[in-house]
């Protein structure tokens, strides 16, 4: 039987099993998907071998790395410079970011030219690179410089939340940051994120399982919201096809994922 698994550092609280092992099983597909911890990104193409995996989803802190140690790199995630999901080809480790695409799915039907995410960590580059492919111009705000400069280089407008001016207006607004995910603190001071939120037509939040203060504030202004639910059933839905090389339709992992009722 065919084995899949999450890695990443914290773990315990991943939908990634639940979401495969239902699809799998739902589809008649052969195959178990586990969860590991790890503590060394070192470590990460030797456990992959280890442990005999068919492919492995990769989530915070080793996107990069894993990145770094692909054979090969398929798609936006060159760009991106991180990886989210593993798979072994003629025992060669290809790597792809299925996190981009599975945000774009979310809000291809809003009506929008210009995105401001919050944020400067590995999520915020698959949006930030997915966004920019689509004709969205993206500026980043983030509490400190260090993360941005690498997405300066890449020609993307920075702010430090010092820095921001907020009478720019924007037509989505992004937290990308887990500012709410375990208190109710806002990712930008709240007078600041009201002046933006108040210009916006759409405020998305990446974490989901909860109304985060960001999102409520959204919502509170009239704006259009949604939280990361449907971007992490996308993105694993994606990873499903490739685990399969297609025995799995993209359609059908969707279908199964979303009767979960996350
Ligand atoms: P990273 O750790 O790579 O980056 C976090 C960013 O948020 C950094 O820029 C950091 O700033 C900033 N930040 C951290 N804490 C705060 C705070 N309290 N206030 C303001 N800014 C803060 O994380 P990821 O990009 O990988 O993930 C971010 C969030 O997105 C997580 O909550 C994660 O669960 C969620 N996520 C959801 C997905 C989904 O499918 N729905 C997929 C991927 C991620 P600094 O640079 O100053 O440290």
């Amino acid at each position: 039987m065919q084995q899949f698994c999450v890695f990443g550092n914290p773990i315990a609280h991943s939908k990634s099993p639940l979401l495969h092992n239902a699809t799998f099983a739902s589809l008649g597909f052969e195959a178990r998907y586990g969860r590991h911890l790890l503590s060394e990104s070192s470590a990460l193409a030797h456990t992959f071998f280890a442990l005999k995996l068919q492919g492995v989803n990769i989530t915070v802190p080793f996107k990069e790395a894993a990145f770094a140690q692909s054979d090969e790199v398929r798609g936006i995630a060159k760009e991106i410079g991180a990886v989210n999901t593993w798979v072994l080809e003629r025992d060669r480790i290809i790597g792809y970011n299925t996190d981009a695409q599975g945000f774009f799915m979310c809000v291809q039907g809003w009506d929008m030219r210009t995105a401001l995410i919050i944020g400067a960590g590995g999520s915020a580059k698959a949006l930030a690179f997915i966004l920019r492919q689509n004709g969205i111009t993206t500026h980043l705000l983030n509490r400190s410089s260090g993360r941005l400069q690498e997405f300066a280089r890449n020609g993307f407008t920075c702010f430090t939340s010092d820095e921001f001016d907020s009478t720019h207006a924007y037509d989505i607004v992004i937290n990308t940051t887990p500012a709410g995910l375990s208190d109710e603190s806002l990712p930008l001071e709240s007078t600041r994120l009201c002046e933006i939120l108040s210009r916006a037509r759409y405020g998305f939040d990446l974490i989901y399982g909860k109304r985060t203060p960001f999102l409520q504030l959204a919502q509170n202004l009239g704006l259009q919201t949604s939280d990361g639910a449907q971007m992490l059933i996308n993105q694993a839905a994606l990873s499903s096809e490739l685990f399969s090389f297609g025995a799995i339709g993209f359609k059908d992992a969707l279908k199964c994922m979303n009767a979960l009722g996350l």
